[in-house]
């Protein structure tokens, strides 16, 4: 059929720009319900306006997610209006590469607070909705963006590959206790994808390398990834992709 999310209740964090963005309005018109997170309110109310007019249904949530109180209450208002979400994209991020030495010890402690704590205000406010949709016979899903850079040896990314490492290998030890419980876990693993993420990085030398590949290559666009996790969220209850590496056909 052409709405196989239609029982749907999906979750997105990150979702005013780039991957989360995509994945919400595709998700929707897969049928899903969708809740967008991210702090832009005016972003996020124009995609719920964007996926409105194309017929789906949406709720803007705006929430800082490093706050862990305020993501409680985001799920709160979600049940209240859509009732208990079954699918998590936990995809915001930050990427602020720099080399050790230049100590930029704020930018490593945004994206630990993103990255790490963010994703796991995350996880602690939405497993009681993924239980109890797993417990009703739903399919339930927790998809956590991670990155190549969890496993690759790339020059400047420590802080960022670091805390990707720790998503890569937490999904893996999550899986363990919540696939018993019928709860899908999994992490997609991007390569480059053309999106806002370059665009904090403050070293200019890490910018031009972003900036240069995707010059020369015909890099990811989020509607790649937007269709790989509603494929994830699609297949049958009983089959869990559990990491899932998408790359540009062309980047090494
Ligand atoms: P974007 O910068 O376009 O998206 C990041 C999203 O995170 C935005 O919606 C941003 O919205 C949100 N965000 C940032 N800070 C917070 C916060 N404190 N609370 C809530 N939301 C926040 O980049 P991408 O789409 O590329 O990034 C999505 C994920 O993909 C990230 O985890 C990134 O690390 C990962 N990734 C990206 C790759 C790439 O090449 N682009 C490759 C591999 C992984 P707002 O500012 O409104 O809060």
């Amino acid at each position: 059929t052409g709405t196989p999310l239609a029982d749907r209740v999906a979750v997105i964090s990150g979702a005013s720009s780039g991957m989360g963005a995509a994945t919400a309005s595709r998700l929707a018109e897969l049928g899903a319900k969708v809740a967008v997170l991210a702090r832009r309110k005016d972003k996020l109310e124009a995609l719920v306006e964007r996926i409105h007019a194309a017929g789906g249904t949406a709720m803007a949530v705006p929430v800082d997610v490093t706050g862990r109180d305020a993501v409680h209450a985001a799920a709160q208002q979600i049940a209240e209006r859509f009732g208990q979400a079954d699918l998590v994209f936990n995809n915001a991020g930050v990427q602020l590469v720099s080399p050790i030495t230049d100590l930029r010890q704020d930018d490593w402690q945004r994206q630990i607070d993103l990255n790490i704590t963010g994703v796991m205000n995350v996880i602690g406010a939405f497993v009681p909705h993924l239980t109890a949709a797993a417990e009703a016979g739903k399919s339930a899903d927790l998809i956590t963006t991670s990155s190549i850079a969890a496993t690759r040896i790339l020059e400047k990314f420590s802080v960022y590959s670091g805390t990707k490492a720790y998503i890569s290998h937490l999904t893996r030890l999550l899986r363990v206790e919540l696939g018993r419980k019928n709860i899908r876990v999994a992490t997609i693993e991007p390569g480059m994808v053309d999106t806002e993420l370059p665009d904090h990085v403050t070293d200019p030398d890490a910018s031009k390398l972003m900036a240069d590949l995707i010059d020369q290559i015909d890099v990811l666009q989020s509607a790649d990834v937007a269709e790989t996790v509603a494929f994830m969220a699609a297949v049958p209850r009983h089959v869990n992709l559990t990491e899932i590496t998408i790359l540009p056909t062309a980047q090494a």
